[in-house]
């Protein structure tokens, strides 16, 4: 067992992180209130070569895996920039694309997500069906050689970013006469697929939205991989590295928070010469904290050495228990930020309160925590299902 990164790694990390810390939450926010997007940040990171870092090097990667990606997506909340669209294009998306895609869609679509030049969104939340996927409601319907979708779809990340969006929809099985999932390449600009943005309470130059798809046609290319079987596994192989990789944004994001708050602790004074950080009462719920987000950032590491081994199933469990961890502690670390550093806490300018709406959001998002502890009670201790 090794706990340390390879020199690589290490390189990856700090080159980031000072990427990251030249842009700074300052300039996350002010992107966010100015209802701008952090594309100099993202173009920047592309060209780096960070966002590639798990496409494989034929089509312009970095050919690392989900390890790597989660160094980024960790390094950069790390530094107030905690990019949810990492979470669904290079992660969701390229892992997908690169797994179950055909030559052909390699060829497209990994070299621009590969630079940034390209951002692919993830379509799968439906208002009717929520949690429960299996009520998923968008129907593709075969026309000739196009397919035809329709549905709806809510909460979709960065769709007013991105060239396409992967869409989550049902098709019949011709041979049974059940639907069963398929993914689909939908350009962002299609006819008939029309969206509405939705007004979220987190601080975000990220966006969310409802998504329309009325008769939109595409060809038969779109279909992802080489023929309808391939839905479930894609649509599977795309879960370990969302939780993975966002479980590494929420440590990344309490890591800044602790440390802006220890930053602040350590030097206020209000009680004469005693900084307030002396106080057990503001520096113990810090230190604790600090041991959450800790043990999140060890299960977030085995949960991508298993993935990256290729030992999916274990990485199933570790990744939902490393987002479970990381979403909570993340949550404990801005609240408990907020409050060792008092009015200031509340501030724009101290930058931790900025980020509850998002922490508190990682809790939900993208799979909740109530989701994941049904996962953990039946597939870890053998439960019952109850719905
Ligand atoms: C900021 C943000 C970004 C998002 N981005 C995307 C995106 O890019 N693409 C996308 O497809 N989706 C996206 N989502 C949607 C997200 O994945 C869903 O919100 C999430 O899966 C929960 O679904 P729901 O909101 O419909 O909640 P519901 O399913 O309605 O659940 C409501 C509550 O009930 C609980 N609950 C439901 N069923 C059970 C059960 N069986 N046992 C115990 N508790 C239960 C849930 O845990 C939750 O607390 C995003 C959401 C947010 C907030």
């Amino acid at each position: 067992m090794t706990f340390d990164l390879t020199p690589e790694q290490d390189q990856l990390r700090d080159a980031v992180r000072a990427l990251g810390r030249r842009y700074g939450h300052g300039y996350f926010v002010e992107k966010a209130k100015a209802g701008e997007h952090t594309s100099e940040l993202w173009t920047e990171a592309g060209r780096l070569g960070y966002l590639g870092v798990n496409i494989p090097t034929e089509y312009g990667g970095g050919g690392g895996g989900i390890t790597e990606l989660a160094i980024v997506c960790e390094e950069l909340a790390a530094a107030g920039c905690p990019l949810l669209l990492l979470v669904v294009s290079p992660a969701i998306a390229a892992t997908v694309i690169t797994r179950h895609g055909t030559e052909e869609q390699h060829k497209r679509h990994l070299p621009g997500l590969a630079d940034g030049s390209a951002k692919i969104v993830f379509a799968i939340t439906e208002p009717e069906a929520g949690s429960n996927f299996h009520r998923l409601g968008t129907v593709a319907r075969r026309d000739g050689d196009d397919w035809v979708l329709n549905g709806r779809k809510c909460y979709i990340s960065g769709v007013d970013e991105a060239g396409h969006v992967l869409v989550v929809a049902r098709t019949e099985d011709s041979s049974t006469g059940k639907l069963k999932p398929a993914l689909f390449l939908v350009p962002t600009d299609a006819a008939g697929l029309t969206r509405s943005k939705l007004d979220m309470e987190i601080v975000s130059p990220e966006n969310q939205f409802l998504l329309y798809l009325d008769d939109v046609r595409v060809p038969a290319d779109a279909l992802l991989g080489e023929s309808l079987d391939a839905g479930l596994p894609a649509l599977f192989a795309g879960l370990n590295p969302e939780r993975i990789t966002v479980a590494a944004m929420g440590a990344g994001t309490g890591r800044y928070a602790i440390e802006r708050a220890s930053e602040y602790t350590a030097t206020r004074k209000v009680w004469g010469g005693r900084s307030i950080g002396s106080h057990q009462g503001v520096s113990h719920p810090l230190a604790h904290a600090a041991v959450q987000v800790e043990l999140a950032r060890l299960m977030i590491q085995k949960a991508a050495t298993l993935y990256d081994a290729g030992r999916d199933l274990e990485a199933g469990v570790a990744g939902n228990m490393a987002k479970y961890a990381a979403g909570e502690a993340a949550a404990l670390a801005v609240d408990t930020a907020v409050q060792a550093l008092g009015g200031a806490g509340m501030t724009t300018e101290y930058g931790v309160a900025t980020l509850l709406g998002a922490v508190r959001a990682g809790r939900i998002a993208p799979v909740s925590r109530e989701m994941i502890l049904n996962f953990v009670a039946q597939h870890v201790l053998g439960q019952e299902k109850s719905y």
